[in-house]
This record gives structure tokens, sequence and C-alpha cells, in this order.
């Protein structure tokens, strides 16, 4: 079984390539230079990226990771160099493990209508196997704050924007006037409501300094859903955050699935899930916690 998998060019030495289809679909991007190519997210670990990714480009290849999670990481193992920021190493060590991944996948299926005997079948057994069973490899390079990663004739710039995991990052291309975001901008909204997420503040704070840079920008590229979205989306998020500090924003109590990164149930995500609320304004949309509105210390 395997999901669709393309890529598409975007603009001059950029490419899109998707994993899956629908809602759940996961966006890698491929952006090339005159030495080196990097390959933003590694996706499920369903597509060959790393071969997409060489047929675009003979440049020598590494990735960047947005952040950690499991739908962003799955085919690191196959670049001798990833970038990722070290606040993340602990839910990338969680998300590349096979319980974990395992557990999320059959809960999808579970979702997606599948009772137990198809998902027992040999087909999705199969995937679920492949997909939770990542080779280990020590490739990491640990990513600061307004590093530069030079291509050749194009500079990247990492922007620390801790909110939907601590050690989230967006990648500025300013040459191009693009960033791409993984999950920390989305068009269908953004999850703040992880253990391991930042708080409300912490993320309105990361949507403060993306917005200063927003005059420069031509276009925004999540890790999810639609793509090449307006900056003013950025301005969206930080007045939803504003108005959720401010107690202005309206929040609806949240009794679904603690978000698309969840597995099984377990009493102490029900409990959380009491804390959960909803607040959406303008084109924004945001899920976070009750207890966790602002930064610690
Ligand atoms: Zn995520
Ligand atoms: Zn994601």
């Amino acid at each position: 079984m395997h999901d669709r998998v393309s890529a598409e060019k975007l603009f001059d030495h950029t490419w899109v390539m998707t994993e899956g289809t629908g809602r759940g679909a996961r966006h890698c991007y491929l952006l090339e230079g005159k030495e080196k190519a990097a390959v933003i997210d590694t996706g499920m670990g369903d597509m060959d990226v790393r071969r997409l990714a060489a047929s675009c480009t003979n440049r020598e290849l590494f990735a960047i990771n947005t952040h950690g999670h499991l739908d962003h990481i799955g085919r690191d193992h196959e670049f001798s160099q990833v970038y990722l920021h070290p606040a993340d190493e602990e839910v990338f060590r969680e998300h590349s493990c096979y319980e974990m991944r395992s557990s999320y996948l059959i809960a999808r299926f579970r979702r997606k209508g599948l009772d137990e005997e198809q998902i027992a079948s040999a087909e999705i057994q199969d995937y679920i196997q492949r997909l939770s069973r990542l080779p280990r490899r020590e490739n990491h390079v640990a990513l600061q704050d307004a590093e530069k990663i030079d291509l050749g004739g194009r500079q990247l710039e990492i922007m620390h924007t801790p909110g939907h995991t601590g050690g989230s990052v967006c990648i500025l291309d300013k040459k191009y006037g693009a960033v791409f975001t993984g999950d920390s901008l989305c068009e269908q909204g953004i999850l703040l409501n992880f253990d391991h997420s930042a708080s409300v503040e912490t993320y309105r704070d990361s949507m403060r300094r993306l917005w200063e840079e927003a005059e420069g920008l031509a276009c925004l590229f999540p890790g999810h859903q639609k793509i090449a979205l307006e900056p003013d989306w950025i301005k969206d998020y930080l007045i939803c955050t504003e108005k959720i500090l401010s107690g202005k924003c309206a929040d609806d109590f949240v009794d679904g699935s603690a978000g698309r990164h969840s597995g099984k149930s377990t009493l102490s995500e029900k409990v959380q899930k009491e804390k959960e609320r909803l607040s959406c304004w303008g084109r924004a949309v945001i899920r976070w916690r009750a207890d966790r509105l602002y930064r610690e210390g």
C-alpha cells in the first residue's frame, strides 16, 4: 500500500514533494542552491523523498526538520546530515519509536473507518511495519536561532518559532521571499495542545517575530494543507493569540481527539482534553490548553 507521491516545481530551483492526499497529506520541500540542496522535512516515511529530490537536482542533499513530529522525520535516516533544533531532540526520539508510530497509524486507520480485521490484513500490517520501524542513524546537526545555511548563492535563515513544539523552526528564504513554516502556521489551524507544546504566550512571541519579517515576504509554505499562503496569515495568528491572552477570543470546549499526532486515548489524555480550547480569529484557528497560557518562570 502506497500513498500517492508527487513532486511539483513551485518556482526557480524549488519544488514541493507531497506525501499522501487530503487534509493529512505532508508537504516536503526541495530548495536548490549552486552547491547544495536542502530537503525541508522528510514526511511520514512512505515517500522516497531522497530519490525524488535526487531526480530534480544533482547537488549534495541534506535535510532540515521544521520540528521533531513523526510525520516530518520519516526518512531522516536516508540523509547523512539532518538539522534539528535541540529543543525537539526528545520529541524526535519519542516520535521515532516503534510503539508510538504504530499506535498512531492504527488510530489513523480506525478514524478512516477500517475495522480490526482490515487493519490485521497483510497489506496494512506491512505498511504499518514499514513506517514504524525507522533505522537509527546519528546524523543530527543542532540548529540555532538566526543561523544561516548557505546553499551557494542562496542563503536560508533559521527562525526559532516555539509553539507547536518547543523546537519548531521556520526557514526563511529571503532571496525568493518564501518562508517554510512546518506546523507553526497551517491553513486549517495549528495545535498547541501537546505536552511538549510551548505556551500561547511563547507562540504569540514567535508570530510577532515572524510578522516583523513579513514585509519582505511573498509566500508561506506550510507542512500541511494549502500552500503558498499570503504573509498576512501571520497577522491573523498573531491577533488570535493576543485575543486568547487578553481573554477576548471566544473559545470552545474541545472533546474530539487530542490532535492528529495522538495515538490511543488514555486517562491522562482525557484529563488533558478537559483543559483544551479552540479559538478562531480571522483565518486563524488555534487549539490550546487552559493550563498553558503563559510562559513558565
Ligand atoms: Zn507537528
Ligand atoms: Zn505535521
